[in-house]
């Protein structure tokens, strides 16, 4: 059974979808005024195995993600620059696109970019105000009226924030202390980036957006609405506001949020500049998959502190886990006496993983079936399946041996003799000269397996 814990209700709840096996899926994405850093990267990590682990439940996940494309920081940005917002945001989101593909994350069915629907905001926006959800101040700027929607703070919960309705934050940066009326639409000047509205030049606000543009694809009611915990408030209670208010029905089902990637202790973000990119690791040699590794083996609703030897054991668990499964082969397997199968490794891999993504385990089923005795085609084969959830390429390496050059080859032969002749100081000797070229050999029933060091 499918579990996910629920920030709505604080619990682990089952998992079923409104309409099976089809499943709506909404993720928060990057706003375009830089790189993404690699936290928001842990973040698009942890939705994409949620994904994944749906997806081998039978379910088929439609997904949208949007992509701000206009904020106060683009803006600033642009102008800083002298040039339009789309031509500034384009080269961080072409850069966003290619992480995702080099880190095996998903694309999402839809990446809607908020300029593109400012049409259908202020439509939305108009029922707010027709539903006196919402009202207009003399500046031209619309906001939500907090106290006109009593369910206002379910998902964050309130008690220890103060309501403060009538007082109202315009800015997109926000004070995580108060709940206040927040912006929908802002007043600009007419030499600002700005649209026309029926109260005027303004642009829209940040969280109307993802009310407009999940519910546009998704319906009025959804199954699954993603991000970061920082996400949760105002964000996400704030898009509850806005869906909840303007349709009468309950937004989304399941509200899950990933806990942040920290450096020294500290929440990486681009405010503080305590970031890296993904270019930044891969520029000190590391593979974007080894960052993909080190987040799955921490549990998305627990905090991962990113250090570089952490990075490292992740890279070293890869590359083993890389070499070890090169010498698995289908057609020695299936010549072998088989001595168990890969079932249990499977189920229980299922269990984990299904049990509110408990990645971390299922990685350390994955470590146990690789040492077990099972053949290898039992092996091969249950690998691809878990490789479908952990997302790490692993086909790439999977009975795949590597090119090993013929003085070591010849080693190797040359040792395999003497070993079976019962010398094993000599065949000792012969493996510390193949370890000086670089090689390493693990002596199996299938005889010596060379891997790399
Ligand atoms: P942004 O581009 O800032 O809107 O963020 C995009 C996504 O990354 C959102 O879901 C954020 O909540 C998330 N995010 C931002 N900082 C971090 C972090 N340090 N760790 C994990 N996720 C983060
Ligand atoms: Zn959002």
């Amino acid at each position: 059974m499918l579990k996910f814990y629920n920030t709505l209700s604080k619990k682990v709840e089952n998992f079923t979808s409104i309409n099976p096996p089809h499943v709506g899926m909404y993720t928060c994405g990057p706003t375009t005024y830089d790189f993404v850093h690699i936290g928001n990267l842990r973040t698009f990590i942890f939705e994409d195995i949620l994904q994944r682990v749906l997806e081998i439940s039978g379910y088929e996940i439609k997904r949208v993600m949007n992509i701000t494309d206009i904020d106060d920081k683009i803006i600033k940005g642009a102008k800083e620059k002298g040039i339009g917002i789309s031509e500034f945001s384009a080269p961080f989101e072409r850069a966003f696109m290619m992480d995702l593909a080099k880190l095996n994350i998903k694309y999402a069915n839809i990446f809607p970019k908020a300029t593109e629907y400012v049409d259908h905001m202020i439509k939305y926006i108009e029922e707010l105000i027709r539903k006196k959800l919402s009202y207009v101040e003399k500046d031209g700027s619309v906001y939500f009226d907090i106290s006109k929607f009593p369910e206002y703070g379910k998902l964050s919960g309130l008690d220890k924030r103060e309501l403060k309705s009538g007082t109202r934050i315009l800015s997109d940066e926000y004070s995580k202390d108060d709940a206040q009326d927040f912006a929908l639409w802002k007043s600009v000047q007419a030499d600002e980036v700005g649209y026309n509205s029926p109260w005027g030049r303004g642009r829209p606000g940040w969280h109307i957006e993802c009310s407009v543009m999940s519910q546009q694809y998704l319906g009025d009611t959804f199954d699954i609405h993603a991000g970061a915990v920082d996400l949760i408030f105002p964000h996400h209670e704030n898009e509850i506001a806005q869906s909840e208010g303007k349709t009468g029905k309950k937004f989304v089902n399941f509200f899950m949020e990933g806990e942040h990637l920290l450096v020294g202790g500290q929440k990486m973000a681009k405010s503080a500049g305590n970031f890296y990119k993904l270019k930044d690791l891969e520029e000190r040699n590391f593979d974007p998959l080894a960052f993909r590794y080190l987040c799955l083996t921490a549990h998305y609703r627990e905090r991962l502190n990113f250090t570089w030897a952490s990075l490292q054991a992740a890279q070293n668990a890869l590359n083993n886990l890389r070499e070890e499964i090169r010498g698995w082969n289908e057609e020695i397997g299936l010549s072998e006496q088989p001595k168990g199968s890969t079932d249990q490794f499977w189920q229980r891999f299922l269990d984990v993983a299904n049990n509110d993504l408990n990645i971390p385990q299922a990685v350390a089923v994955v470590w146990e079936m690789v040492r077990s005795n099972t053949p290898t085609t039992s092996k091969y084969q249950t690998l691809l399946k878990m490789d479908k959830v952990l997302g790490l390429g692993l086909d790439k390496y999977l009975g795949k041996p590597i090119e090993v050059p013929a003085n070591v080859s010849r080693l190797v032969t040359e040792r395999e003799s003497i070993r079976k002749s019962g010398d094993f100081k000599k065949s000792d000797k012969l493996r510390h000269k193949i370890k000086k070229l670089g090689y390493d050999i693990e002596d199996t029933p299938e005889g010596p397996r060379v891997k790399r060091i």
